[in-house]
């Protein structure tokens, strides 16, 4: 047996001082075809041994590469040459696709290997990783729980030691909040860090890629990889990101550094999440930081304001989809309206298509100004929120979500308490900041809790070292 994953620098250090990528790669390959907890939708043996292969050979050439050797999973919304790639959707069954998305190529590039596709909630809507048409996932910790989603396959390959790192996407929480629910580090950067070019769309103002990883220090190494502008994707950032993977001491990271704290944060929070939140703000304090009280007065419209952008921008993103080139195309049309009207029916499961709705409805003519128009109006509120906040204090602490992970099943009838799932998460995404899960430790269950930290954007570099100082804590 092959065990657990080792972090992906200790990996990487080991390849690039002359142990052999294709072991690490083979050791990750086995470990994702025995996953039991339906995390792994596809393996990519021969590709990854293959690049394996091509790793040894540039270190043996004398290169150093920051990410030698390291198995990585992909969400099944990242483009990958050759490979199928579905959003876990019936609609897209059988699509290739002709290119690898930005981010990917750049961890190839530095070393990383593609190990397998995780399996994700369909078109990355949802908040349990339910609505796959590959089937539930479980929870590593608790396999009658769910792990969180919509990037719930890529936290849990991470959590059960699979991968030391895998990619996921977060337009309201899809990253932090498996990522705290399986008690790893998840992170969505600033808006513009990443390209999204190869990142199949889902609401396109809000869409950011980032890594789940098992320390702050692996997240911020792939994040320095990734990150950059691409002439592929005209909304990444033109600026450099430096200092990404300068974590400095965790002792000192913390010592000055003003902690905004929000009260309103503290309603609906279990005990045990609250006890958490409590923990880490007497252990920060000890540490060295100022609790500073902050507010957030609209984020409570967030979660509305989010469902009238996201399934707006997603009724529009997803509507090329017609299931002729590929997908369910079904037999004898009687025109071709019924033909894409039984495609679409037939290949989007019914989340995807109550978002279709939903955002069709609220861009539709007459209902634009009231829906779109004002929930845009709202968000620019939440922004000069996270400026004013910003204004007193260096880093946001609080939950990631209201609840440790729950049963599966509990909250598939009611979409209301699944949205309310990503409360806190999505100001965050509306208004572009960066922000993390770091776990810190598990509530009276042994589930694990994961507490959210946000700085202002592109504070990315600042937001990984307050990190760091808040993992090293939870120890
Ligand atoms: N859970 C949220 C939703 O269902 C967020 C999803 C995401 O970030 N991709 O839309």
């Amino acid at each position: 047996m092959s065990g657990k994953t080792k972090p992906a620098l200790v990996i990487a250090a080991s390849v690039n001082a002359g142990a052999s990528a294709r072991t690490a790669v083979e050791q990750s390959l086995v470990r994702a075809e025995s996953d039991t907890l339906n995390a792994i939708i596809r393996v990519h043996r021969a590709r990854a041994l293959a690049a394996a292969d091509a790793v040894d050979a540039r270190v043996r050439a004398g290169e150093r590469l920051p990410l030698a050797g390291v198995p990585i999973a992909l969400k099944d919304n990242l483009c990958l040459t050759g490979a199928e790639v579905g959003c876990c959707s019936r609609i897209l069954t059988g699509f290739i696709s002709p290119y690898t998305a930005t981010a990917v190529e750049r961890l190839e590039r530095a070393g990383a290997v593609v190990v397998a596709t995780t399996n994700m909630d369909e078109f990355a809507m949802g908040s349990s990783n339910e609505t796959s048409c590959h089937g539930p996932v479980r929870n590593p910790r608790d396999p009658s729980r769910i792990p969180g989603g919509s990037s719930g396959g890529s936290a849990a390959s991470v959590a059960a030691g699979i991968v030391p790192i895998a990619l996921g996407s977060d337009t309201g929480g899809s990253i932090r909040q498996p990522a705290s629910l399986c008690g790893a580090v998840g992170m969505k950067p600033s808006y513009g860090a990443v390209s999204r070019f190869g990142l199949i769309a889902f609401g396109s103002s809000l869409d950011q890629i980032g890594p789940f990883a098992t320390s702050t220090a692996d997240a911020a190494a792939a994040l320095a990889v990734m990150a950059g502008q691409d002439a592929n994707d005209s909304t990444s950032s033109p600026r450099t990101w430096s200092g990404l993977t300068d974590l400095g001491e965790a002792a000192t990271a913390l010592r000055g550094v003003r902690v905004g704290v929000i009260e309103e944060h503290l309603a609906g929070l279990t005990p045990g999440v609250r006890a958490r939140l409590d923990a880490a703000k007497s252990a920060l304090t000890a540490a060295g930081a100022t609790l500073v009280p902050v507010s957030l007065p609209h984020e409570r419209h967030s979660v509305a304001v989010y469902y009238v952008i996201a399934t707006g921008e997603a009724s529009s993103n997803l509507a090329r989809f017609d299931g002729l080139r590929f997908g369910p195309r079904v037999d004898q049309p009687k025109s071709l309206h019924d033909l894409y009207a039984r495609n679409r029916a037939t290949g989007f499961g019914p989340e995807v298509r109550r978002r279709i709705l939903l955002g069709t409805y609220v861009l539709s003519t007459g209902y634009y100004d009231a829906y779109y128009k004002k929930a845009q109006q709202v968000r620019n509120l939440i922004c000069q929120d996270y400026t004013t906040a910003f204004a007193a204090c260096d880093v946001i602490l609080g939950p990631v979500s209201p609840t440790t992970a729950f049963k599966a099943g509990e909250k598939l009838s009611d979409p209301l308490q699944m949205y309310l799932s990503d409360i806190f998460t999505i100001a965050a995404n509306l208004a572009g900041v960066p922000a993390i899960s770091v776990p810190f430790g598990t509530d009276e269950q042994g589930l694990p809790v994961g507490l959210q930290l946000q700085t202002a954007i592109n504070q990315d570099a600042r937001l990984l070292k307050i990190a760091a100082g808040l993992e090293a804590l939870a120890r």
